[in-house]
This record gives C-alpha cells, sequence and structure tokens, in this order.
C-alpha cells in the first residue's frame, strides 16, 4: 500500500485521540513506533522505567491494530533493530517510502532533535502538532515568559484557571481563594497514617510478562526490580487507577501532601504521573475528575485545589520553562556544584534512615512522592553540592514517570537550584529537622538532627550549615532566605569550622 504519511507514535504519546491522529486515512497513512535500546540507555533507565514504557507501547499498538490502523512496529529484540529511534525512522522511510511524516510535539528536545534531522536527510516535511492533552501551549507560556526575569507559578496559574473555568465561582476562585497551602501539608501524629487506603495495582497480564522478561534479561544491570511492578499500562487500567484515588485519597491528599513516614510509599498521593506522562489519560479529564469530587461534596476545596495546582499549574509550568530554556537549559550550573553523585543512589545502601527509605522504595518501584524527592533525595544532592547533570541523569533513569520536560526542571531548577532562580524563588534547603518534623525517621536513625558536629551529627543538618556558609553572600541578596542566613551569626568561628571539617568529611566520604 503506498503511503501517504508516516505518523510518528512515540512511547509517551500512547493516545488515540492525539492531534497525530487529526485526519488519518487508514487507507493510505501508517502509523509507526519503534522500541529503540538508546531511549533505556542514553541515561540508564530502570528496569521499572524500561518496563512500563515497552508494556504500555504494546499494550498501545495493540489497541491501534484492534481499529484496524496500519502499523509498522518494531521490537526491541528484532535482530535488526538498530537500536535509535533515528536508525528505526531511516529504515522504516526506506521500506515505507511514505510522502510526508506527521506527530504530536515530543516531550524531549533531543529527540525532537533526532527525528528533525531523519527527515532533513529525507528531504520529507515533518509536520509537528501541538500537544492537546495539555491546558497550554508553549506558544502561551512564552508570551506570559516575555520580559520577566523570573517566573512564578501563582502568575501563571491563576489566569490558566480563569481560562479554563477551573475551580471557579463567577469572576473569583471557588472557596474564596486560590491557593489552599496553609490549610495542608500536615505531619502524620505519632501513631502515623491510620487506615491509609492500598492503593489499585495491576498485576501484570500476558504481554507485560513478556516485557519483565525481557527488560531482566537485555537490562540485567540496570537500577531497581520488577517484583512489585503494578502501573498501569493501558488507558483502562489508568481509568481505575484515577477512580481509585479520587474515592479513597483524594479527600486526604491536600493534608498529607508533605509527609514522610517509613516503609509507606504512597501514603495519599495519587500515582497517576506515570500515566499522564504516557498520556494515558488527559490532564483534562484528571483535573476535571477531581473538580467534580469537590462539587459532589466527596472532598475537601484544600484537597482539590492543592491537587489540581500540581497539575494545571506545576506540570503545565514545567512544560513551559523547559520548551523555553532548552538547549541551554540542561548546563546550567548556578551554584558551581561540582561533587559527583554518591554511588549509593544506585543501591540506596546508607545508614542515614530517610535516605535509605526513598531510595530503596525508589529502586523497587520507581517512585517516590514529590517530598522525597524535593526533600530527601533532592536536598541532600543540594547540599552537598552535586553537579546539576549527574542530579538530573539519576532522577531521568530512576522514576517510571521521567521523561527530560517535566523532570530537568524539577531537578535541576526546582531542587538544585541549577537555573539561579528562575524558577525557584530561593534554594529549597533545609536541616535534619525538617526531616524529623515531617515524618518518623529519625528516631530510627542512627543521628541526631539536632546535632552538626560530633559522631551523631545528622549529615543533612552538617552539610545545611556548611551550604549557608558556603553560599553565604549568594544567599544575603535574597529577601526569602533572610532569616536562614541571619541564624548564621549565632555560630562562633569554632562551630563554623567544626562544621566546615565534618562537611568535608562527608564529602570525601561520598567521593568528592
Ligand atoms: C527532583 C524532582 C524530580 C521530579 N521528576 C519528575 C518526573 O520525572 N516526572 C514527573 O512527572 N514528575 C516529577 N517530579 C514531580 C513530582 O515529584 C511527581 O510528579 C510526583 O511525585 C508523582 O507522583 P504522584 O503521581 O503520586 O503525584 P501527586 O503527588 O499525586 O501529584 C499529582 C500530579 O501532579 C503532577 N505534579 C505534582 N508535582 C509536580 C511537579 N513538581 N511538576 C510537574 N508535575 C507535578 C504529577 O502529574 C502528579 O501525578 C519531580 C520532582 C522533583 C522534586
Ligand atoms: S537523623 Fe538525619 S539522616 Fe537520620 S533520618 Fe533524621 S534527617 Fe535523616
Amino acid at each position: 500500500m503506498p503511503c501517504r504519511h508516516l505518523v510518528i507514535v512515540l512511547g509517551d504519546q500512547l493516545d488515540l485521540d492525539a492531534s497525530a491522529f487529526d485526519g488519518l486515512d487508514p487507507a493510505q497513512d501508517w502509523l509507526w513506533m519503534a522500541e529503540a535500546a538508546e531511549e533505556s540507555t542514553h541515561v540508564p533507565s530502570s528496569k521499572q522505567r524500561i518496563a512500563l514504557f515497552l508494556s504500555g507501547m504494546r499494550h498501545f499498538a495493540q489497541a491501534v491494530r484492534a481499529r484496524q490502523w496500519p502499523i509498522d512496529y518494531t521490537r526491541l529484540d528484532e535482530a535488526d533493530n538498530t537500536g535509535t529511534l533515528a536508525g528505526e525512522l531511516r529504515r522504516a522511510i526506506a521500506r515505507l517510502k511514505p510522502a510526508g511524516l506527521v506527530m504530536t510535539a515530543p516531550g524531549d528536545w533531543r529527540v525532537l532533535q533526532a527525528l528533525r534531522s531523519v527527515a532533513a536527510e529525507h528531504q520529507l516535511a515533518l509536520d509537528i502538532r501541538d500537544d492537546r492533552h495539555f491546558f497550554s501551549t508553549v506558544r502561551e507560556f512564552a508570551d506570559h515568559a516575555k520580559g520577566r526575569k523570573q517566573l512564578r507559578l501563582e502568575y501563571w496559574y491563576r489566569p490558566l484557571r480563569q481560562k479554563h473555568g477551573i475551580l471557579m465561582a463567577g469572576d473569583g476562585p471557588a472557596g474564596g481563594q486560590w491557593n489552599f497551602d496553609a490549610d495542608n501539608r500536615e505531619a502524620f501524629g505519632k501513631e502515623g497514617p491510620v487506615g491509609l487506603p492500598a492503593p489499585r495495582r495491576f498485576a501484570p497480564d500476558a504481554i507485560t510478562r513478556e516485557v519483565l522478561d525481557l527488560v531482566n534479561s537485555r537490562f540485567a544491570d540496570h537500577p531497581g526490580r520488577l517484583d512489585s511492578f503494578g502501573w498501569p499500562v493501558t488507558r483502562e487500567q489508568a481509568l481505575q487507577a484515577l477512580d481509585d484515588f479520587i474515592a479513597h485519597r483524594l479527600p486526604l491528599f491536600g493534608r498529607y501532601e508533605d509527609a514522610l513516614w517509613a516503609g509507606e510509599p504512597w501514603l495519599y498521593h495519587s500515582l497517576l504521573s506515570s500515566a499522564l506522562n504516557l498520556k494515558l489519560l488527559t490532564a483534562r479529564e484528571v483535573v476535571g475528575a477531581a473538580e467534580d469530587a469537590w462539587r459532589a461534596g466527596h472532598a475537601p476545596i484544600e484537597a482539590v485545589e492543592g491537587f489540581i495546582r500540581q497539575i494545571l499549574g506545576w506540570r503545565e509550568y514545567v512544560r513551559g520553562i523547559y520548551w523555553t530554556q532548552m538547549p541551554t537549559y540542561l548546563e546550567r550550573n548556578a551554584l558551581d556544584a561540582r561533587a559527583p553523585l554518591p554511588e549509593f543512589f544506585w543501591t540506596g545502601e546508607t545508614d542515614m534512615a530517610c535516605l535509605r527509605d526513598a531510595l530503596t522504595q525508589t529502586l523497587t518501584h520507581g517512585y517516590a512522592h514529590h517530598i522525597q524527592r524535593l526533600m530527601v533525595t533532592g536536598l541532600y544532592l543540594l547540599l552537598l553540592g552535586v553537579r546539576p547533570q549527574e542530579a538530573h541523569a539519576w532522577y531521568l533513569s530512576v522514576y517510571v514517570d521521567a521523561v527530560e520536560w517535566v523532570e530537568l526542571p524539577n531537578t535541576l531548577g526546582m531542587s538544585q537550584y541549577g537555573d539561579g532562580g528562575l524558577m525557584a524563588s530561593k534554594p529549597y534547603i533545609a536541616s535534619g529537622k525538617y526531616i524529623q518534623r515531617m515524618g518518623n525517621f529519625c528516631k530510627g536513625c542512627r543521628y541526631d538532627p539536632g546535632e552538626a558536629t560530633g559522631p551523631k551529627a545528622c549529615p543533612y543538618t552538617t552539610l545545611y550549615w556548611d551550604f549557608l556558609m558556603r553560599h553565604e553572600t549568594m544567599l544575603a541578596g535574597n529577601p526569602r532566605m533572610g532569616m536562614q542566613v541571619r541564624n548564621l551569626a549565632r555560630l562562633t568561628t569554632d562551630k563554623r569550622e567544626a562544621i566546615r571539617t565534618q562537611a568535608r568529611q562527608l564529602a570525601a566520604k561520598e567521593g568528592s
């Protein structure tokens, strides 16, 4: 059959209603999908992440075939697979000789460049269409960002709510406030989370089991393990996961959004990021389901606003930052951080109880909730002074929801302050006392969060004071850091020196 358009579908574009399919004519257009090893090796992807993408792609191809749309699909284990998206696209062009290429805008700058250059080599038009999975376009964000030195979520989020009529009461915000953060973010009481609802997980079917075997043999030395794999890999499963969250966890989402608890990886989080990022769910339907739950009286406004802020707010905002700042964003290192990533980030073998729990759970499930990523793993790397590019490679490797457009601004901008404040108004720094306040880790730890020096000193606390001293001049100019910097004045010269020495010892132990 002659091919008019080859419609490119990437592993994070698993939506049968995507713009790439507008005007599709199955009598003359082909869909193209390829499993390319490079997508799992350009950073050493965790087994969970590889399995999720491959299983999601294979299930999507099955749904495409059920619609009787022609599809050209290369599997990872085919003998002549070149291992790269560009190589596979070249081969497909040679086979099918399309007159043009069509796709929905990809989520990754590197992939966009690779596909563009293949199209140019073959003098084929590449029609890149807006991704209507999102509420906003990158053009809208670029207009918003024009002339602003700093970008702040709040100024982006409120107009989006107004424009799309989300959680509005007439012209004002529902509940009389735009932001309910002050009512959210509690820690659990001494007894911890009582009656936590277990989230819906999905037993691997035959397609997923085949993928798990493939990943275990082909990527045996990649981080993590697969015995707990239970992520949604089809649209039907993703919808069930959404229903499960709305029914059982949304009402307490806001209250415990920032809480930590040992051995409890899921708490009241939605676990929807991978389904959203693979486009098994649209941002609109997730936000709509949460708003409906509030209107039906099932969940309070604080929880629903807090949740919607993450998706309509943060998620759209980081996408805008990524696409307006790339490719130079990738290289930014405003704090001139040079230490390497500690080796134990790949194994979880550390005696710091909070970090061990976050890392072990990450390697087991490919998941950690936001405050673990920001204030446990991310905080440690920031305080230690690890190169933001190494932190970025780690976060992009390990999480099932990791796609560069969302991972990079969160890591380099929000967590590591590598963009010097473009995205976050201050570095997110804290001592071990913050972790103590938000959870129960410190009780079971050999360190003491109140100590900055000595054998029981909590490494977070030592490194927190050392960070403040290292960056004192820069931080003193930031009005939001005033109190933290002023506290430095309470340290005697001897104490400062002792902290510096202990911080140097820690850095030497981590290989810096
Ligand atoms: C260092 C670092 C790296 C991160 N890397 C990723 C990543 O690779 N992919 C990713 O999707 N998120 C990333 N995040 C954001 C956030 O941590 C995850 O989206 C969230 O933990 C996913 O779990 P959940 O679905 O249970 O989220 P919930 O807590 O239930 O939140 C609901 C949804 O809101 C969205 N969301 C929440 N926070 C953010 C945020 N800061 N930016 C963008 N969307 C957000 C997600 O789609 C999430 O599913 C990162 C955060 C940090 C600090
Ligand atoms: S004492 Fe420090 S290292 Fe130990 S759990 Fe508390 S914050 Fe983490």
